[in-house]
This record gives structure tokens, sequence and C-alpha cells, in this order.
């Protein structure tokens, strides 16, 4: 076991931790202190958050920083405010018995004068949001020229907040002899052009797999209309009654709306986002903090300030369109130990991305049906009772207003009594979910049936024939589907996997309607070409990796309906050809008949 008098680490500075109560150092901090103390190499060091990064590259600047110069020797950039002020307060804790050493912290929200003040009196480390760090350089309050030490935390969020071009100026004015040392939790590209460009064969520490997901975190997913995500939340967080959480939206708005909302109902939650006011802000976190609060719901950026890491639970109300950033949304359950559950709300098209997540975490998620009605009911019924079998009574205390109860309550019996007591801490829940549907969508069972009958489908034998025509005349899945039924004028004949190439395209048809096919295509013109359809050989099963229109007719009016509308020039497909085709102007002739009134000409002749 590595402890942290092993990494070169000095008496004053061994000695704060020890005050911290920090025993060992976390993975991270037993790479990244020897590193930044023995060599003036740039560091790229990537951790999830709650890692302790801070004290991953505090300690050994701390311990670098020459106290005897009264000037800027160590600039640390992060995003918020929060992150700042967090930031400055733990290396005063890491520095307590360092004398001599000042730290300011420079963030916007918040009176430029006293900063400035604090910048001319004289400090050795800079801790600044870029936006705020660049006004003081502008007005030549800071100045970088002795700048050994530029520390970027949180690099990702920074950049995710648009300070790109404020950290591009400041990492221009400063020296170019000097270490820069990279923070982050994930490593997207934005972030890898920054270390790229102002960094010099930087040393690259990742702690873990830089994507992997914490181990005792389970994560489940939830499938509901998207209307219904709201209804959703509250039901997972009714199956919770001792919830501790975050609920992570995507926008303000979104966050503002679902606070707004779950407050209006009861629910013990505020909401976390960059529109409230500093006072607001803190106002908020600290009562998440101490636990008065049971649900948080906050936007990513937002959240980034919190240090809290107990959470029971993590709620995806909506999925990030960063993997990576789901990955560390989930990162703030499951610490130290202790098990924790990310929960995911989606819609029935998303499940693609839990796909994608699985394949990026490594981890497996499970799909959850939302509770129903009846079973949140049973839940908080045992918690009530739970309560009531666990309380401690007072007798001294009580003894007094004993008498009294019992003579006021004495005409109850034993169930009566009961009955009433469920009644008083429950009936708003049994009369809210009184008849509440069920949410869930395209459950388990229901995909089972897809499944099934896809399998079906893959059982029936079927038929595969040739067409002459392909996407270069304006055909596809849906349109060919609709010449099929148009032509056989029967909808029930089942048609397995479409293949539609430039020039020709392949279908299948169930075996039995071989001949009809043959015969419904006999003679018939599109597009001024004489169609040909032949039956060919069964599909190589790798032709269409991605069985992209390998779907049921009913799908593909749904999955390919779009993708018809995309083609707004000349309108083709859709179900109904003949119409398609009098638009068209009748290009579309069945000669067996002379003209391109087939379907009436059809009729009659039957
Ligand atoms: P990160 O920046 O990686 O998100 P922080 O630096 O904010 O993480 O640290 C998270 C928490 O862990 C803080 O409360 C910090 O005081 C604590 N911590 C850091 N290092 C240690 C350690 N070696 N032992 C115990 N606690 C630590
Ligand atoms: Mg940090």
């Amino acid at each position: 076991m590595t402890l942290f008098s092993d990494l070169g680490l000095n008496d004053s500075i061994l000695k704060a931790i020890g005050d911290l109560g920090f025993q060992t150092p976390t993975p991270i901090q037993e790479k990244t202190i020897p590193t930044i103390l023995s060599s003036a190499n740039d560091v790229v060091a990537l951790a999830q958050t709650g890692t302790g990064k801070t004290a991953g590259f505090g300690l050994p600047v701390l311990q670098l920083i020459d106290n005897d110069l009264r000037q800027p020797q160590a600039l640390v950039l992060a995003p918020t405010r929060e992150l700042c002020l967090q930031i400055a307060s733990d290396l005063t804790r890491f520095s307590k018995h360092i004398s001599n050493l000042n730290i300011a912290a420079i963030y916007g929200g918040a009176s430029i004068v006293p900063q400035i003040k604090m910048l001319k009196a004289g400090v050795q480390i800079v801790v600044g949001t870029p936006g705020r760090t660049l006004d003081v350089i502008r007005r030549g309050a800071l100045r970088l020229g002795r700048i050994k030490w530029l520390v970027l935390d949180e690099a990702d969020e920074m950049l995710n907040m648009g300070f790109k071009e404020d950290l591009d100026e400041i990492l221009l004015s400063t020296p170019s002899e000097k270490q820069t040392l990279l923070f982050s939790a994930t490593m997207p590209n934005e972030v890898r052009d920054i270390a790229n460009l102002y960094m010099n064969n930087a040393v690259e520490i990742a702690v873990g797999a830089k994507n992997a997901a914490a181990d005792n975190v389970k994560h489940e997913y939830y499938m509901v209309k998207a209307a219904d995500r709201y209804l959703a939340l509250k039901r997972l967080a009714d199956i919770n009654p001792k919830i501790y959480g975050i609920v992570f939206c995507r926008t303000r708005q979104e966050t503002k709306e679902v606070a707004d909302k779950l407050i209006q109902d009861g629910y013990n939650a505020d909401a976390l986002h960059g529109d409230l006011s500093q006072a607001q802000r803190d106002y908020v976190m600290n009562r998440f903090r101490n636990k008065s609060l049971q649900l948080l719901i906050a936007t990513d950026v937002a959240a980034r300030g919190l240090d809290v890491n107990d959470l029971t639970h993590v709620i995806n109300y909506n999925l990030p369109d960063d993997p990576e950033v789901y990955i560390h949304r989930s990162g703030r359950t499951g610490r130290a130990g202790k098990s924790g559950v990310s929960m995911t709300i989606i819609h029935s098209r998303e499940t693609r991305k839990i796909k994608e997540l699985e394949k990026i975490s490594g981890k497996h998620f499970e799909l959850k049906l939302v509770p129903s009605g009846r079973e949140i009911c049973e839940k908080r019924l045992f918690t009530v009772l739970d309560k009531l079998e666990r309380i401690e009574v007072d007798e001294n205390e009580i003894s007094d207003f004993l008498p009294l109860a019992i003579k006021k309550l004495s005409w109850l019996d034993k169930d009566e009594l009961i009955k009433r007591l469920v009644g008083l801490e429950f009936n708003h829940f049994i009369e809210y979910y009184k008849g509440a549907p069920d949410l869930n969508v395209a459950q388990e069972k229901e995909k089972d049936s897809t499944s099934n009958k896809r399998q079906q489908k893959r059982n029936k034998t079927y038929s595969r024939f040739y067409i002459n025509l392909g996407l270069k005349n304006g055909l596809n899945a849906t349109s060919l589907i609709g010449l099929i039924n148009e032509l056989t004028d029967d909808k029930s004949i089942d048609i397995g996997k479409i293949d539609i190439l430039r020039k020709f395209s392949f279908f299948e048809i169930e075996k039995d309607f071989e001949q009809k096919i043959l015969s419904s295509f006999n003679g018939v013109v599109y597009e001024n070409i004489p169609v040909k359809v032949e039956v060919t050989a069964p599909a190589d099963d790798n032709f269409d990796k991605n069985d992209r229109f390998g779907f049921e007719r009913r799908k593909v009016k749904e999955d390919l309906g779009p993708q018809a509308a995309r083609k707004p020039k000349k309108q083709r497909g859709g179900n109904d050809w003949s119409e398609v085709n009098q638009r068209r102007g009748g290009k579309f002739k069945d000669n067996r008949f002379g003209d391109n009134n087939h379907r009436d000409k059809r009729r009659k002749k039957r």
C-alpha cells in the first residue's frame, strides 16, 4: 500500500493532509503527485469525479511554489464559481502549515474590486474562471509572466461551457516555459485538441479505464412514451422513499419545469441551474448537501461544482448527447464502496443509445418496468409500517398524554386502529394511484412478441425476386411495397426483406405467391422502363449487414416515412401508388389494360 509519505511530499503538506484525515492517496494522486514533483512534463490526468484530483495537482504544486516570491506562480482555471471556491478552499486547507502563501479566487457573479485588491496584495496561486480571469488580465491586475504551473481543471466542462476562446487568449499570454496540467473526467476531442495545441509531450495518466463506469452502480432503464416521462419520474421517486439523488435534465428550461412540478406535487425537491442568482444557488446546494433536500434537479453544468458523494440514485430524465456525460453522471452514485443506481427514462426510439452506452461502458443496462400504482402503494405502506415498528417511544415523555389518547380511541378495536393508521399516512397515495395506467411501452413481453414475429417470418419460406428498378428510378422500400400491393391487389401477401440498390433491387415474397407476383408484374412499365421481375437465389445473409430494409410492412411506414418525406422534389413513395402515378402524369403504365387507370379496369375484370 502506498502512503502519502512515499510520494515525495514534505512534512508541512503531510501534516495538513493528516489533519484532514486522508489516510492513503487515491490512485490518481499516486500517479500525478510524484510525476509533477519530479518532472517538468506536461500532464494530462483523467479520472472520474470524486477521485481526489484537486489534491492530485494541488499538493505537488503547493510544495513547489516559492512562497518568498509574492507573484502569481500557479494559475488554476476551473469552469464555475463553485469549483473555484472549492479548489481555493481545498488548497488553503492543504497549505495550512505553509506560511506566507496566498491564494486568490477570481470568479464572476461577484464584485471584481476586492478580487483585484487581493491580487494587488500579492498572491502565489490564482484560482479563476476563464471569463473573470481574462477580465483581470485585461485590466492589468493579473500578470502571468511568472506562471510556472497552469492547471486546467475540469477541462472538458470548460469547453462545454464555451470558454474555448477565453482559454485560448489566457493560454497565449502565459510564458512558454511552464508546466501545464490538464485534469478532466472525460477526454472528448475538444479536450484532446487543447492538449495537442498547448501541451508538449504530455504524460497521460488515466485511472481506471477512462470510460469505465463505477462497478457498484446498477444501470437501469425505463421505457415510456415521451409524454409520460414526468409521471415515470414520480413513480421512480415514490417507489424509493429514501431516495437521495440528482435528476439530470438537458436544459435549464426542463430543469425548471420538472422541479416546479415536483414541488407542486409535494416532493422534497429543488432546481439547480444557471438562471439562479449566486445566493439562490448556494442556498439550494447547501440544502441538498445537508440532506434537507431529497431530490436535486440539475443540468450537468450546474451540478459540476457539487461535491456530494453519497447519492443513492442518479436519474437521467433525459439522456445526454455525449455518452461520456452519462458515465460522469452515473459516477456520482455508488461511491466509497456503497451501491448506487443510475436510472434512465427513455422513449422507445432511444434504445439504440442504451446499446451504445452498454458498449462504451462495458456495463449491462437492465430494462426495468416503471412500477405500477399498486406496487408503489405496497412499498409505501411497508415503509410506513416499518417506521411504525421501529419508532422509539419515550414513555416518560408521553405518559401524561397517553391516558387521553387511550380513552379517546378505546372504542376502536385493533383492526380498526390499524386501518385508520394506514389511511392516515397513506390515503393520498391510494387516491393518486387509483386506476393509474401502466406507463411502460414496448416492454420485454411486447419485444419478445415482435421478435417472435420476426422469427416466424424467418421460418416462413420466401422467394426472392430481382426487379430492374432501384434508387435511380426513384424506388424506395415504401414505394416498392405500394407497387406490390397495387399490382397484386392483395395486401395480405407477406413481404420479407427488401434491398433497394441503385439500379435494381430485391424483395422477398411468401413462396406461395411466387406465380402471382410474376404474373402481376408482367408487362408493367414504370417511368418508361419495362419492368422486369425474376425469381432469384435466396439472399446471402451478409448481404445487407444491418437489415436496413428488412422491416415488416407496418414498420416500413413508420421508419421510412420521414426518409421518403425527405425527398421533396417528386414526393415519391406513399402507399397509394395510383395517386402518385397520377401526380406524375401517368408515367407508370400498366400495359395490360392499355391505360394507367388499371385499378378500375381490374375491378371491371373481376
Ligand atoms: P475530483 O476533483 O476528482 O472530483 P476532489 O478533489 O474534489 O475530486 O475530491 C473529492 C473528495 O475526496 C473531497 O472531499 C476530498 O477532500 C476527498 N479526498 C481527496 N483525496 C483524498 C484522499 N486521499 N483520502 C480521502 N479523501 C480524499
Ligand atoms: Mg475536481
